[in-house]
């Protein structure tokens, strides 16, 4: 097995380019599981965790806009300036494992390996987040729901590397809440973000671990705006209600070792009506 430890993102793309079947090692919280599992074993391996290009965040306030980089670390993410600016992000990022795992584990983990139990990825959903991509001569932006294809599978190129996200910051309420089999260090059973952005009147509501991707709830979305002022953010029981009952229906679920489908789903009108309650100005 090769290792190269990178320094800078042009050495990590040439790397990858020379060995496109390389796995790309970030905080390792992933890849090191399978591999000690011995349920993966890589040829080559191209480290990223010294590019510090990859390790950086800023706040672009004219576009209002937060550029992540790919290997800003969980601990980062579930503090401020992203508890203030992107408070779903932070909430996300402190359900992810342990300290010891949010302090290695990344959002570009989380992209690379595309789990639809992925904390951060239903917020990338919900906010409608931009994936950048970069190859030794190419670059490219797309829409997280664009990226996300399937279970563990996305539209990265094996010469890419994801080099961070932009995520519009929102004016409005948004939040994440999980389902798991125990309240810590624990794989989603059932998760959701709802995001309100007052300047378009939309709630929007991410679903993550009951379908293949990242489920954007639509309909339900469609189906509140045409009842209720967003902007005013005034969401009556009954209405929270029947959006949890709406959302649900949007879920698909599967039966596996952590839950039923019939669970998931009922995990998910209850996430969904909580959420909406507590968008309430
Ligand atoms: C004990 C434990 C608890 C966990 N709990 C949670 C949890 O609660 N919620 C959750 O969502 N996850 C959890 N995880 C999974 C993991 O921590 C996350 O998925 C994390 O985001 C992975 O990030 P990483 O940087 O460690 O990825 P790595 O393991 O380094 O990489 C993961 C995958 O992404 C690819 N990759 C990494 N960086 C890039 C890049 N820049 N461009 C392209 N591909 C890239 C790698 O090649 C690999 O395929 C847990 C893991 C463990 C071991």
């Amino acid at each position: 097995m090769t290792v190269t430890v990178a320094t800078n993102l042009a050495d990590a793309l040439a790397a990858l380019r020379a060995t496109p079947e390389a796995r790309l090692l970030q905080g390792g919280t992933d890849t090191m599981v399978e591999i000690n599992f011995n349920h993966y074993k890589p040829e080559h391996i191209v480290a990223l965790r010294k590019v510090e290009e990859l390790r950086s965040f800023s706040i672009q306030e004219d576009k209002g806009e937060i550029f992540i980089g790919s290997g800003v670390p969980y601990q980062t993410l579930e503090n401020d300036p992203f508890l203030t600016l992107l408070p779903a992000l932070a909430q996300a990022s402190r359900t992810v494992g342990s300290p010891q795992i949010r302090a290695a584990g990344s959002l570009g983990g989380n992209l690379g390996t595309c789990s639809p139990a992925g904390d951060g990825l239903p917020v990338l959903s919900a906010l409608d987040a931009i994936v950048h991509l970069r190859s030794v001569d190419d670059s490219r932006d797309v829409l997280f729901h664009d990226f996300m294809t399937g279970v563990k599978r996305n539209t990265r190129k094996p010469d890419e590397i994801i080099t961070g996200v932009t995520v519009p910051i929102l004016n409005g309420f948004q939040g994440y809440s999980k389902v798991g089999v125990r309240n810590a260090m624990v794989i989603s059973v059932a998760s959701a973000c709802l995001a309100v952005d007052k300047a378009t009147a939309q709630v929007r509501l991410a679903l993550g671990a009951v379908g293949p991707t990242i489920i954007r709830c639509r309909d339900t979305e469609q189906w509140l705006s045409a009842q209720v002022d967003v902007t005013a953010s005034v969401f009556s029981n009954a209405a929270a209600k029947e959006f949890g009952r709406r959302a649900a229906l949007e879920a698909r679920p599967i039966d596996d070792h952590r839950s039923t489908a019939e669970y998931r789903r009922h995990a998910i009108s209850v996430l969904a009506e909580r959420l909406l309650l507590k968008a309430n100005s």
